[in-house]
């Protein structure tokens, strides 16, 4: 083979996989084995000293998950990566070797809802906390980082849409800070966008959503750089010190690049247990090899339905980042070369309640709590995934009373139009 790297679509077809070396099976087969037997005793004791890279118990690492992980961590350009059971599961199992209790992070006003309540209130049970900022106002992300904060956490195309962050700027202000970036590239996918070629030191995905694109199974995946140096302050005592819960192992000296994904498995999934299992792995693997074809119909659709959107009287305000009318519009162009994503919101004359009868007479759309299916699909955020929020942090996140929000399928755009055209019809939503 040639020297040459090879491009996106070749990759999200091979990349960590080669035929079955005990059967010349062409597919990665799903390793349905809770353990691996070991060599003989030196075997046994060189992977339990992480000298030799090989397969113990699922909880840690399987075959058909390290296939997947391995895929992901080649289209992100990572050093090396891992997949865990969900998207909230990988953002766990980031920050986990980064934090201790008194910690905090700095994180996007404009998130997925699950993440603002993950970061609000659950994570303090860790004792770890999360300030927020809008992080268009790179000041503002400078005062809140402080000498406690161990990280900085956005999405690249923020949850619920419209909103590109300037990744590069936020990079900035985070390696100035000395503390790594963390972007959730799960709206955006690789395809679109690649945080750490934008200065991002940890990529999380939710795959669940495009990365499978099927609807099947929830997971997630850590993806790291390997660029971040571990060792530079005293900050990251687990992975730059002797880890106790890990027989002293000093993993950055040890390990490199490759030290936090040592560390996410050897300590996050034996301790943390947030695993993959190897059937969700192949779901997975069967929806990757075609992400590419996906994004660029769904950029597609997503681009038409929303200018049409913009166009039609009875919509108040299309938040499209595709759009020229948008803000959001030459970042996105730097940012996601690829197109601005399919998912987005749009403001509807007749306010909360034109926007439920909205969802309830969609007929192709499925009204639904999920993004990144093959389907289009709708949803009320204010009144579902957005409803624990406050009022200010649902404004905050773009989640407001009168704005539902879409995720732009595969299907025809004609079709997709036509349903919104009747449902907004049904919903006697008039041009004011
Ligand atoms: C869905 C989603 C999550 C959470 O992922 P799960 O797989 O549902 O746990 C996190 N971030 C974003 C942007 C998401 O869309």
């Amino acid at each position: 083979m040639s020297d040459k790297p090879q491009g996106f679509d070749t990759l999200q077809v091979h990349a960590g996989a080669s035929p079955d070396a005990a059967t010349g099976a062409r597919q990665v087969p799903i390793y349905q084995s809770t353990a691996f037997v070991f060599r003989d005793a030196d075997h046994a004791a060189a992977l339990f000293n992480l000298q030799e890279v090989g397969y113990i118990y699922s909880r840690l690492t399987n075959p058909t998950v390290a296939a997947l992980a391995d895929r992901i961590t080649a289209l992100e350009g990572g050093a090396g990566g891992i997949c865990c059971s969900s998207g909230h599961a990988a953002q766990i199992m980031a920050l986990f070797p980064l934090m201790e209790p008194g910690r905090n992070i700095v994180a996007a006003t404009k998130l997925y809802g699950g993440t603002v309540q993950q970061f609000t209130n659950t994570i303090r049970k860790f004792g770890w906390s999360c300030k927020f900022v809008d992080l268009d106002d790179l000041d503002a992300l400078k005062a809140a980082i402080d000498d406690d904060t161990r990280a900085v956490f956005c999405e690249a195309i923020a949850n619920p849409g419209g909103y590109v962050t300037d990744l590069p700027a936020v990079a900035a202000v985070a390696d100035a800070a000395g503390v790594p970036l963390i972007v959730d590239n799960t709206s955006a996918t690789p395809y679109l966008c690649r945080p750490i070629e934008h200065g991002a030191t940890l990529v999380v995905h939710s795959t669940t959503k495009y990365l499978t694109g099927n609807g099947t199974v929830t997971g997630g995946a850590v993806i790291d750089s390997g660029k971040f140096d571990w060792s530079a302050s005293g900050k990251f005592p687990s992975l730059s010190a002797e880890e106790p819960a890990y027989h002293g192992l000093k993993f950055h000296e040890a390990l490199g690049p490759m030290a936090f994904t040592f560390h996410s498995i050897a300590v996050g999934l034996r301790d943390l247990g947030m695993t993959m299992n190897p059937q969700g792995a192949h779901y997975t693997l069967m929806g990757i090899e075609t992400l590419s074809l996906r994004m660029r119909k769904h950029v597609e659709n997503a681009v038409k339905v929303a200018n049409w959107l913009e166009a039609d009287p009875r919509i108040e305000k299309v938040t499209y980042a595709g759009l020229e009318s948008s803000p959001y519009f030459d970042r996105a162009k730097r940012v996601c070369p690829e197109g601005a994503g399919a998912l987005f919101t749009f403001a509807v004359k007749g306010g909360y309640d034109a926007c439920v009868k909205l969802v309830d007479n969609v007929e192709l759309f499925s009204h639904v709590a999920n993004l990144g299916d093959a389907r289009s699909l709708i949803i009320h955020s204010a009144s579902t995934t957005h409803r624990q929020l406050t009022d200010a942090q649902r404004a905050a996140a773009g989640a407001e009373p009168n704005v539902v929000r879409v995720s732009i399928g595969i299907e025809e755009a004609d079709d997709i139009i036509a349903d919104l055209d009747q449902a907004l019809t049904k919903a006697a939503i008039r041009a004011a």
